[in-house]
């Protein structure tokens, strides 16, 4: 039943959308649509079961009015997901599921997620207006969410030290990826050490001879000696087995649900005297460009804004310290209060003429 569903999180909207000429199933759920349409990716998944897309779909859209929210954005949260085989793709598909998108009528704005790309944002355009992440877009999102988290761990050492740069700073970064090797590269221009892992060894390879950066196996970087270790890899890399060995002052990175249990795993960081500032603030830079590209702005917009996550990061941290709370609690107090002031808000009357 989906208003007992322990994930449901009082959903404004779930749709499940299907054609059956194309073979579509998918789910489209819409949060909470109190800041502006509800925008987040599809992602295709041959999932075991509905139950299971079900369940990814809206854990997925409650965390995006969270971040869109964080982030100061005028959008809510939403997120769909389209089950079958990635392999199945193809344009009668994603045309049927642009007309699904369309018929909520800009509730909902899509765009890429895992097995989703910019061509076949393409293809749903053609059946909707309420689409971005396009091939003529703003491209790569992945540099400007690397640079906010920068911006970020700036905010994380400056609390943490007093001092306002990053040289010397020893940051340990799981995962080479599209975030985590551009990361690598802003942290070492502005002086600081890294030390780099990743499971692909081709990765590794433009580190090699860089003086400030130091390569470790990848089971080795929860020991690695740091201020910062900031995972850039997958979720959950932070838990009951990995915080005993974490030798740093500071958990800040790119990976989505850096926590695997988010409360209870920041009061532990908390309580070990390790800062810890949730990942949905630091990494909001992916869900700027495609908002900024969304509202017709531009890539150096996208930028100029990823860099406010600095000043934001400021803000929760203050916060927390000020009501003795985890920066986790402020920024959900932060999002909470957004939300209710915004609801508050006499709708505007449409007038007639
Ligand atoms: P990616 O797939 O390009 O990079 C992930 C990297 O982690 C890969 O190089 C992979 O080989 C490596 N890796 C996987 N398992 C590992 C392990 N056990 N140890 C060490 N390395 C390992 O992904 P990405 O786009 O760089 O994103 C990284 C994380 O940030 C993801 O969790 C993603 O959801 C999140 N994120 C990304 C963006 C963005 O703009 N790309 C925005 C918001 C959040």
């Amino acid at each position: 039943m989906m208003f007992e569903h322990p994930a449901f999180d009082s959903h404004e909207q779930v749709v499940h959308a299907s054609d059956e000429e194309t073979g579509l199933t998918a789910i489209i759920a819409v949060h909470d649509t109190t800041l502006g349409p509800g925008l987040g990716g599809t992602r295709m998944r041959a999932y075991d079961s509905e139950e299971a897309a079900l369940n990814d779909v809206l854990r997925l859209s409650s965390a995006m009015t969270a971040k869109a929210a964080a982030a100061d954005l005028e959008l809510g949260g939403g997120k769909a997901v389209i089950i079958g085989e990635p392999e199945k793709k193809d344009e009668a598909l994603l045309r049927a599921y642009g007309r699904a998108v369309d018929r909520l009528a800009g509730r909902y704005i899509t765009s890429v997620d895992v097995n989703t790309d910019v061509s076949d944002m393409d293809i749903i355009a053609d059946e909707t207006p309420y689409v971005t992440g396009r091939s003529d877009g703003l491209g790569d999102p992945s540099p400007i969410t690397a640079q906010g988290v920068m911006y970020g761990i700036r905010a994380c050492i400056e609390q943490v030290t007093g001092r306002q740069s990053l040289a010397d700073v020893h940051v340990a970064i799981q995962g080479l990826g599209k975030v985590g090797t551009n990361l690598a590269e802003e942290l070492l221009d502005r002086g600081a050490t890294v030390s780099v892992t990743d499971i692909h060894d081709d990765h590794l390879e433009p580190f090699e001879e860089v003086s400030d950066a130091r390569i470790v196996e990848p089971d080795s970087i929860y020991d690695v000696d740091c201020d910062v270790f900031a995972p850039c890899a997958f979720g959950g890399a932070v838990n009951d087995e990995t915080i005993p060995r974490l030798n740093c002052d500071i958990v800040a990175g790119a990976a989505n649900n850096i926590l695997a249990s988010e409360s209870r795993h920041s009061q532990v960081l908390h309580d070990n005297d390790m800062l810890y500032v949730p990942d949905y603030v630091l990494n909001a830079g992916g869900l700027i460009t495609v908002a900024t590209e969304y509202f017709g702005g531009t890539r150096e917009e996208a930028f100029a804004e990823a860099q406010q996550i600095e000043s934001r990061v400021h803000r929760l941290i203050e916060q927390a310290k000020e009501q003795d709370i985890t920066v986790l609690e402020s920024a959900q107090r932060y999002v909470e209060n957004r939300l209710a002031t915004t609801s508050q808000q006499p709708t505007q009357a449409v007038s007639s003429r």
